[in-house]
């Protein structure tokens, strides 16, 4: 199957107005209400995963420059160092939320999509704190491909900007699909085709995968099996008790999170929580 056609059943981000609202007012509802009711418990080493810094047109996955720091100052507060994702992926398939050694506390930050908001906002002020970070890249945004009338990704040479800075870069698939609409060959060709063009424009041989969108439903046993198949050792899913059998838990941080959703987000209160389109 060819990209255009791969890429036509690719979910767009504003495809549906009206399906998003009501996405966002469940997702600010739910966020709400399991903080409120998490009761005390102490923060864990996670992995965390962001989209876009400043972008509020992205809607439930931006945040805003200010809440990024307020949340990276918080962090720090309560005793976490921060690291590169893969120091916490054993531990994260292992266990259910990662290491939970209190007397090391360790958070992992990765940014999907590769929109432009990583590159203007996001490395200079990771730079300026010197944390560590991951992008999970979309290659054929990164080509120019499939877009959907946006313009506000990376293309290659910007990406390799990052690399050069020191940014982790791994792959986010070919088209950004729902892999559970896939047929086993264009599953393939998603892994494998991402991480070529991983090699062929930077250089870099990535055995690094997250899931597009990274609910359970978007990730079929036979995915896992073609990762592994097509290079990658590790897979980044999203929650942390709904992940799929052989993925690494992240925790998705989104724009309803004041700092009472974040603490409790630390501490596991969404681990089993979704995000819902
Ligand atoms: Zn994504």
């Amino acid at each position: 199957m060819s990209f255009v056609e791969r890429a036509r059943k690719s979910v767009r981000w504003r495809a549906d107005a009206a399906r998003d609202k009501v996405a966002e007012a469940r997702a600010l509802s739910e966020r709400t209400v399991i903080s409120r009711t998490a009761g005390r418990t102490a923060p864990t080493s996670r992995i965390l995963c962001y989209h876009t810094v400043g972008m509020p047109e992205m809607g439930i996955n931006d945040i805003t420059l200010r809440r990024l720091e307020q949340q990276l100052a918080h962090a720090r507060n309560v005793g976490y160092r921060f690291v590169p994702a893969m120091e916490l992926v054993d531990d994260a398939v292992a266990g259910p939320s990662g290491s939970n050694d209190p007397a090391d506390l360790r958070l992992a930050l990765t940014f999907d999509d590769g929109f432009r908001s990583i590159l203007t906002t996001v490395a200079p002020l990771l730079k300026s704190l010197d944390i560590p970070w991951t992008a999970f890249v979309v290659s054929g945004f990164a080509d120019g491909r499939g877009r959907n009338g946006y313009d506000d990704f990376l293309d290659w040479r910007e990406i390799e900007k990052l690399a050069d800075d020191g940014v982790t870069i791994a792959s986010h698939s070919v088209t950004h699909p729902n892999f559970s609409t896939l047929s086993p060959g264009e599953i393939v060709a998603e892994l494998a085709e991402s991480r070529e063009a991983l090699r062929l424009n930077l250089g870099i041989d990535s055995t690094e995968f997250a899931i597009p969108f990274g609910q359970s439903g978007n990730w079929p046993a036979e995915a896992q099996a073609a990762a592994a198949q097509a290079g990658y050792r590790t897979v980044y899913a999203q929650s942390v008790e709904r992940r799929p059998a052989g993925t690494v838990a992240r925790t998705f941080v989104t724009k309803f999170d004041d700092e009472r959703i974040f603490r409790a987000a630390l501490a596991g209160a969404f681990d089993r929580w979704e995000e819902w389109f």
